[in-house]
């Protein structure tokens, strides 16, 4: 009879969702409570605060919306936008082409600057548009920080130079979702007027959570509304109706109460390792999967070194190898969940995630398992080269800073 369990730990390497440390586990086994009770507060009014250090911010407002970081696109979109409004963004990744194709839908007139796959945002193309718009037609700039298809990270700093150099006023829009809680990410200092992140990333809980830290240039947005009909219709995703009461430390309606008090562990853990230390461990372990890459013999997505992505790293596989076989058969065989190569690069890449909580030895059992599955899929790579390339730099390169 085949056998109906896999026995030991799945070693979960897709990029997101993410693994959940113990301690935050344990912290979402919760009775359910009154989320209108007096004690309630307790628990939400320091999440607002709170949340804002992954952001990077003091000033920010935060949202906590129960949902996905879809919806958070949907949310930064339709409270400050009008219908027929112009955005500027560029497309180089299938989540870049989602969050494009959810502004058209929405009504929104999209000018995109097609990057090619690989690459990311280009500052000095984003400022010669924004400096030809001299009617300042363009609302919003959307950009999204870390591509994850493609293993790309995007330079917000950069973005945000260009749009002041332009002198243009359009609020920047910045898609966090698999950067944020794991990459530096400083949106007072970027000036990023929506900062878009999802729970199960770099935030290391379930899916089902979504955060997002609103400048008051954004909030000034959402109140100067022209008239009923041509704003984007919103409901759920209201900021305004979010506003009534989270000063008070509740909900316009019932929030996700486990993953509440998930958030509050997750920020005590990011808090306790230190976010520099967090930033410096992802750097290091993302380091060691492309020497482990390198010592394979192959490439990554990312065309460049300054495109390199510490929380994903895509893997091209040769010419006539298909990389959904690799994939497939890491998790049927080793129990190791690799990530898919989506759209333009299906079949032709696979992904190692290393976003969120994981240390040395979890990563190279991915490498190393990521290394067996493409031996029995006839990838002509060295045997244990992978491994030892990343574990010797891992030797000389310590995870914490401090
Ligand atoms: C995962 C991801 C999303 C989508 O988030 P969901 O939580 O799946 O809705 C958006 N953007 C990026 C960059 C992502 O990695």
């Amino acid at each position: 009879m085949a056998a109906t369990r896999r026995p030991g730990r799945n070693h979960l390497f897709v990029p997101g969702p993410t693994n959940i440390p113990d301690r935050v586990q344990r912290a979402m086994i919760v009775p359910s409570e009154d989320h209108r009770s007096v004690d309630f507060p307790t628990l939400t009014k320091p999440l607002f605060e709170e949340t804002k250090a992954v952001f990077g911010s003091t000033e920010g407002t935060i949202f906590l919306f129960p949902a996905s970081g879809t919806g958070i696109w949907e949310s930064a979109l339709t409270n400050t936008l009008h219908r027929g409004d112009t955005v500027l963004t560029s497309r180089f990744g299938q989540f870049s082409h989602l969050w494009i194709d959810m502004a058209q839908r929405l009504g929104l007139n999209v000018i995109v600057q097609e990057e090619e796959w690989g690459t990311g945002a280009n500052p000095q193309r984003i400022e010669e548009a924004l400096r030809a718009d001299t009617n300042h037609e363009i609302k919003a700039v959307m950009t999204v920080h870390n591509e994850t298809a493609t293993g790309v990270t995007s330079d917000i700093g950069a973005v945000r130079k260009a749009i002041d150099a332009a002198s243009h006023p359009a609020l920047l829009f910045v898609d966090g979702v698999s950067s944020i809680g794991s990459l530096p990410f400083y949106a007072d200092e970027w000036k990023v007027d929506c900062a878009i992140a999802g729970s199960q990333k770099g935030l290391m809980l379930p899916a089902g959570l979504g955060v997002i830290c609103v400048s008051q240039k954004a909030l000034k947005a959402a109140e100067s509304s022209s008239g009923p009909n041509d704003r984007l219709a919103h409901v759920y995703f209201d900021w305004a109706d979010h506003q009534k009461q989270n000063g008070a430390g509740y909900f316009p309606y019932t929030p996700a109460l486990p993953l509440l008090y998930g958030l509050r562990e997750a920020l005590a853990c990011l808090r306790e390792e230190g976010l520099e230390n967090v930033y410096h461990r992802h750097a290091v372990l993302a380091e060691a999967t492309r020497q482990a890459v390198a010592a394979w013999g192959l490439k990554t997505c990312a065309k460049e070194a300054k495109w390199n992505s510490d929380t994903v790293t895509a893997i091209l596989v040769p010419e006539g190898v298909d990389a959904a076989a690799i994939i497939k058969h890491a998790f049927v065989r080793y129990n190791l969940a690799l990530g898919a190569g989506l759209s333009q690069v299906a079949g032709k890449v696979f992904r190692i995630g290393h976003v969120g909580d994981l240390n040395e030895l979890s990563l190279l059992g991915a490498i190393a398992g990521a290394e067996m599955a493409m031996l029995d899929n006839g990838v002509k790579v060295q045997p244990g080269s992978g491994v030892a390339a990343a574990s010797s730099y891992l030797r000389e390169n310590p995870l914490a800073k401090s």
